[in-house]
């Protein structure tokens, strides 16, 4: 495993549409394990492989329920409600914003065997699967943040985490 280097807002390619993973490969299972240890050593939330370069539809997330989420291909079908709060990217450093983002969501997505599954989330796993899923679609956060982006050390309590 290794960390890798992640892109910053400016970078190209962030703004590009990622392609759909249609198998399994050897490549694809290590990326998913270098993104996990990427995000860890930044405290990251979640990340999607556009961020360390790659334009392939693969997120994970760790918003610390227990759970490790891989998302391949992943498709928000409903939503519902509204939430409204701090949200930052580990590619916008030092920055975050406030955003506006549903407060529950269903997708379905395959997990690193490929196989389909749904899942529902509500709270900050919903808000870092909106997050993730832009990524791969080439939106950052900071065109939906409501009052432009601020410097995290004017931030008075440390909320949520950077994805
Ligand atoms: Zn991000």
């Amino acid at each position: 495993m290794a960390i890798r280097n992640i892109r910053t807002i400016g970078d190209e390619i962030l703004t590009k549409e990622c392609k759909p993973v249609k198998f399994m490969t050897p490549r694809i299972a290590l990326l998913i394990e270098d993104m996990f240890e990427t995000m860890y050593s930044k405290d990251g939330a979640g990340l999607a492989a556009p961020q360390v370069g790659i334009l392939k539809q693969v997120v994970v997330i760790d918003v610390d329920d227990g759970n490790q989420y891989v998302l391949i291909n992943p498709e928000i079908l409903s939503t519902e409600g509204s939430q409204t709060g701090n949200e930052g990217c580990l590619s916008v450093p030092g920055k975050y914003g406030i955003v506006t983002r549903p407060e529950k969501v269903k997708v379905k997505a395959l997990n690193e065997q490929m196989k389909p599954y749904e899942l529902e989330a509500e709270g900050l796993l919903a808000r870092c699967i909106c997050h993730e899923c832009d990524h791969l679609h080439g939106a950052l956060y900071v065109d939906l943040a409501e009052d432009g982006l601020h410097d995290n050390s004017e931030m008075e309590e440390a909320e949520g985490e950077d994805a």
